[in-house]
């Protein structure tokens, strides 16, 4: 079951690192900031690994036992 995925957009800081680990799921929309373009364009391991690389903690993860897996 993938993570639900939250962006922060507000704390969203541009960078990519987050595209760069996990392309198939996020993106950087036209002003420049994360969107989520599918939830299960990854494993979770690798989603996990993206949400932890965002310097901002701007992705959040919750599970689906409703449990918030990041940050
Ligand atoms: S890593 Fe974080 S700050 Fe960078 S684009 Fe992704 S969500 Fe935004």
């Amino acid at each position: 079951m993938p993570y639900e995925i939250i962006v922060n957009r507000e704390l969203c800081e541009s960078n990519a690192e987050c595209v760069s680990l996990a392309p198939a799921v996020f993106e950087l929309d036209d002003e420049e900031l994360c969107v989520v373009i599918d939830p299960e364009g990854a494993k979770d391991k690798r989603i996990l690994d993206a949400a932890r690389a965002c310097p901002v903690d701007a992705i959040t993860l919750i599970d689906p036992t409703g449990e918030q897996v990041w940050p």
